[in-house]
């Protein structure tokens, strides 16, 4: 990494926050009541670093592979570590131990298989449900009538600890459009909240990134994933000129 990169890298983040602060004022919260978690996917292990020199505190990292490649390469090294991609049920072993929570739970059948590795490690795995909110086919996720059930079942694990909903809408033309959505997750989280199941704490609403982040926070968002507008648009977000 230049000098320059590096500078740019701690003013993305510094204006990040900014945005991340004013946009919890306009919610009626405390700039500290936002997690911001980077959300690093493609970003080497010196970036990651820098980032984490600069002012980040939690990462989020979306493959398995690329986590355990930069995890050995110390990248993040005094920040806290979450999951945030899709998990295959095999997988789950390489993260028990090292990540602080699994945001990605969009079936009871993975929730299943993190407390059954948690429990051989003798941990309590914090996870989030992931909602598929638009009902998106293609997309993994609990629909939102599945939530009850799958909130009684995983939350009779002992080695689970469920600490919220996570969220990706349909990719949208219009952020008001998403608007909607944000809201509806707002109300789907207190009703879950005001249900107060055993062994559950809602405390986190994990909803926003680069394109709409301000506009989930002002809908009830209380956690945001990250990346572009922190690192930089990814290498296969850059259109390489015809040459
Ligand atoms: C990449 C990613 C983000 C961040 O996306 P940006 O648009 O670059 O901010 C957030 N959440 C998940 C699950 C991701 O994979």
């Amino acid at each position: 990494m230049t000098e320059q990169e590096n500078m740019e890298l701690t003013e993305r983040i510094k204006s990040v926050k900014e945005r991340v602060a004013q946009a919890a004022l306009r919610a009626g919260k405390k700039p500290e009541d936002i997690i911001l978690v980077a959300a690093s996917k493609m970003n080497d292990a010196e970036r990651v670093r820098a980032a984490i020199s600069a002012g980040i505190k939690v990462c989020g990292e979306n493959r398995v592979q690329e986590l355990l490649e930069k995890y050995e390469q110390h990248a993040y090294d005094g920040a806290d570590l979450q999951f945030i991609g899709t998990l295959q049920t095999n997988k789950v072993k390489y993260l028990i131990g090292k990540v602080s929570l699994i945001q990605s739970v969009g079936s009871v059948h993975l929730g299943e298989a993190i407390a059954k590795e948690a429990a051989k490690h003798n941990v309590r795995q914090d996870i989030l449900l992931e909602v598929n909110i638009g009902r998106e086919t293609a997309k993994s996720g609990l629909l939102i009538e599945e939530l009850d059930e799958a909130i009684a079942r995983l939350s009779e694990k002992p080695s689970l600890h469920i600490r919220g909903l996570m969220a990706i809408p349909p990719i949208a033309d219009e952020i008001s459009k998403n608007s909607s959505y944000f809201t509806e997750m707002h109300q789907v989280f207190v009703d879950i909240l005001t249900k107060k199941y055993d062994n559950v704490n809602m405390d986190y609403l994990s909803m926003g990134m680069t394109n709409d982040f301000e506009t989930a926070i002002e809908c009830g968002a209380n956690m945001v994933r990250i990346g572009t507008a922190i690192f930089g648009a990814r290498p296969y977000q850059i259109v390489s000129p015809k040459t």
